[in-house]
């Protein structure tokens, strides 16, 4: 495959066309951001232990009946993609309240929750990605409700495929971001990224944090943390 123009540089990947028309090529990068990009910063190997991580987490999904955005990891930092077209939502799932919602509820970080929590923000930089329901969504025209449903049903499944796999890895899945793209066939797939930058993975036994938190909250051993994810999932 190959690459060609680059079509967009986000904060953590670059996206380019490719000779396929059914294909992007994403990159990761090493560059990290925080606080809606308030904080900068780069974390050494992120870049690819992103990817690597990304395309096992997204390949042990479809095998469960999820479908993802992933085609083929090309590189060290590469890989090829499904075209979508994002559904303007960051979707969040909380098993443990942590980040923003200890911080609006009067929480305890750690505070185990009585049931999943699935939260909508809408993806817009200016805007701080606002937290949004179902009424916003569907008045706005982000997404139709049947696809809502279908990207809420994936949510759950990936959910319990990711806890049971990490658990085994002796990582706690405490949060995570997703996204989801529309294909031009029009199916709704799992896009982005499944990564240490979009999960909290705590260490089952001593609760220490293994993902951006390092670096949000200024931890250290924010590399460290990205390859011991890593090197329990992938075994490298
Ligand atoms: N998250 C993300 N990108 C964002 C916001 C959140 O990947 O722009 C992830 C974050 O890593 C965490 C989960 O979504 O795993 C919930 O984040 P939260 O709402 O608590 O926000 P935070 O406190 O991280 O800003």
């Amino acid at each position: 495959m190959e690459k060609k123009q680059q079509l967009y540089e986000g904060k953590a990947k670059k996206v380019f066309a490719t000779d396929k028309s059914e294909c992007f090529i994403i990159e990761y990068k090493d560059d990290a951001t925080a606080g809606n990009g308030a904080k900068r910063g780069s974390i050494a190997g992120k870049g690819e232990i992103n990817n690597r991580v990304s395309n096992h987490l997204m390949q042990l999904l479809e095998k469960q009946g999820v479908p993802t955005h992933y085609v083929k990891e090309l590189s060290a930092t590469e890989t090829a993609v499904k075209v979508v077209k994002i559904v303007p939502l960051e979707v969040i799932v909380r098993n443990i309240a942590a980040g923003s919602l200890a911080k609006r509820l009067g929480l305890e970080e750690g505070t185990p929750l009585k049931k999943t929590v699935l939260e909508y923000c809408y993806k817009d930089d200016a805007l701080g990605d606002p937290l949004v329901n179902e009424y916003h969504i569907a008045a706005m025209g982000w997404a139709s409700e049947a696809d809502l449903k279908v990207i809420a049903g994936y949510s759950f499944k990936i959910n319990e495929t990711l806890s049971a796999y990490l658990k085994d890895a002796g990582i706690q899945l405490i949060d995570f971001k997703l996204e989801f793209g529309k294909t031009p066939a029009g199916e709704i797939i799992l896009a982005d990224e499944i990564s240490p930058d979009t999960c909290r993975f705590w260490d089952i036994k001593t609760k220490e944090k293994l993902d951006k938190d390092r670096f949000r909250r200024d931890l250290g051993g924010v590399e460290d943390a990205y390859r011991e994810v890593l090197k329990r999932l992938l075994g490298e």
